[in-house]
């Protein structure tokens, strides 16, 4: 090898011959780095680098069995460019010792390297300009053998250099394109996942890992990975058919579970790829949900018994008259209007706190008789609304005469001391279309103002006019 480089660096008809068959093995395919390595292989030089001044940008490629680095090669061109008419040459030589001038003296390549060739580089359209350097483990005693060697290469390579960096600023830009688009993809705080066609997961991103808590290994090691989600089969039919019949671009609220089995609140919107795959896009609303619905109960609930305040039975009322306007199936249902009696008297006697609790006690003794799907309201003081659904007059009575009974048997217990809680309702069925909630509560009113003048400790079933 030493022998061949000796040759030819001092031998010009050894440097064309080697030249050559260079040229053929020089295109504008292969990168710069490949490219230099193959002169280097061919013409037995030690140290090649190209300095390009790409658009503003420096751009340093060394190659070689000395290492090199950039700064050395800045360094370089620099006190050479002082001490040189910039205008003035194209190829400039150094016969011996060029590793003095490259690097400093503790580096191998200070001593190894000797002679050396530096060649201006530019393009057609100046775009690109920058330098190409030889370095040989040898002397040099001819100088226009390397001249030779230097000009017909940079000629050959001047084009391929600037396709070549070209194509290599592409691919640096859609590198940075899709490590951009990677950290988006990993560091959204919204998920991200896609399945394909085989319900494998293909794409899983930290936020999903975060919110479900399975990793994508463990996903990809699940016969049917949606099933972790998505227990139930009809809910997961319904995903694929949502995912892959008819993707949502809108976002739509889904119920998966996560690795714990919790149940989250996931808003999902599914977008079409241009490949055709499709990307799952999520946030994870479930606390925002949870406080949503707490608000809501709180803004419906009446704080002392825990049923519904007066806004939202009348809004029962009307939910319940419309449905029966609308003559559903089994929309019929029962009013009872409760007002307890002498409660004046309770407060006065018991004091206003076993009033409140006398209050709750009596809500309690209602809801122990009452079917779920009932609504109990409290429209005023110590006056409550009951919706009965599917319930008629009679069966109205009936409860009444329950609750009468349960309050009897439960008296609430104040020390040692028991309070029998009365009561005076008036009832109204509703199994006729009506749309007037005031005209209904009028009726209510009515039949309790009744029960209360009859005596009290009485329910009266309104009668159908006014
Ligand atoms: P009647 O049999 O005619 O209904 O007599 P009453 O004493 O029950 O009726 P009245 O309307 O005279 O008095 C209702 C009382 O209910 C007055 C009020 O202080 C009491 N009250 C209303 N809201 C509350 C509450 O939240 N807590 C307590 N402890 N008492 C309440
Ligand atoms: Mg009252
Ligand atoms: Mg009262």
């Amino acid at each position: 090898m030493k022998e061949k480089r000796r040759e030819i660096v001092n031998d010009s008809a050894r440097a064309l011959h080697a030249l050559a068959k260079l040229m053929p093995l020089l295109n504008a395919q292969c990168s710069l780095a490949e490219m230099l390595e193959t002169i280097n292989r061919a013409l037995g030089s030690t140290l090649a680098w190209i300095s390009v001044d790409n658009d503003g940008l420096q751009r340093v490629v060394c190659v070689g069995e000395v290492a090199c680095h950039s700064f050395e090669v800045t360094d370089f061109l620099a006190s050479t460019l002082l001490q040189r008419n910039h205008r003035s040459w194209r190829v400039v030589y150094w016969k011996e010792k060029i590793g003095h001038s490259l690097f400093s003296p503790q580096h191998p390549g200070y001593a190894q390297l000797q002679s050396g060739v530096l060649c201006k580089l530019s393009t057609h359209d100046w775009h690109c300009s920058g330098y190409f350097f030889l370095a040989f483990e040898e002397k040099l005693y001819s100088l226009p053998n390397l001249k030779n060697i230097m000009v017909v290469l940079v000629e050959k390579l001047k084009d391929y250099f600037e396709e070549i960096i070209a194509r290599e600023k592409t691919a640096q830009e859609m590198q940075r394109v899709v490590t951009q688009y990677k950290t988006l993809f990993e560091r959204a705080p919204v998920l991200m996942n896609s399945f394909d066609k085989y319900n494998r997961c293909v794409l899983w991103n930290a936020e999903c890992e975060k919110v479900f808590g399975w990793t994508m290994a463990e996903i990809g090691a699940h016969s049917d990975p949606l099933s972790l989600f998505y227990p139930d089969p009809d809910e997961r039919r319904r995903v694929l058919e949502s995912v892959r019949i008819s993707p949502l671009k809108d976002m739509y609220e889904w119920h998966p579970v996560r690795k714990d089995g919790v149940q989250l609140t996931i808003l999902w919107s599914n977008i079409l790829l241009p490949d055709n795959s499709i990307l799952n896009i999520g946030l994870d609303i479930t606390e925002r949900k949870k406080a949503e619905q707490q608000l809501e109960v709180k803004a419906t609930t009446d704080d002392l018994t825990g049923c519904f305040n007066r806004s939202a039975i009348l809004q029962q009322l009307k939910s319940s008259l419309a449905a029966s306007s609308r003559q559903d199936t089994n929309s019929h249902f029962c009013v009872l209007m409760f007002d307890l009696d002498f409660f004046k008297q309770i407060n006065d006697e018991w004091g206003h706190q076993v009033g409140d609790v006398a209050l709750i006690h009596f809500c309690d003794c209602i809801r122990e008789l009452i079917p779920v799907d009932s609504a109990l309201g409290r429209v005023g003081g110590e006056e409550f609304l009951l919706l009965l659904a599917r319930t008629d007059g009679n069966a109205a009575m009936l409860l009444s005469a329950r609750l009468r009974s349960v309050l009897s048997t439960k008296p609430l217990r104040v020390g040692d001391k028991k309070l029998v809680l009365s009561f005076s309702a008036g009832v109204v069925e509703v199994c006729q279309p009506q749309r007037d909630t005031s005209a209904l509560l009028m009726r209510a009113d009515k039949a309790l103002y009744d029960a209360k003048r009859m005596g009290r400790g009485k329910t009266v079933v309104a009668s159908d006019y006014l």
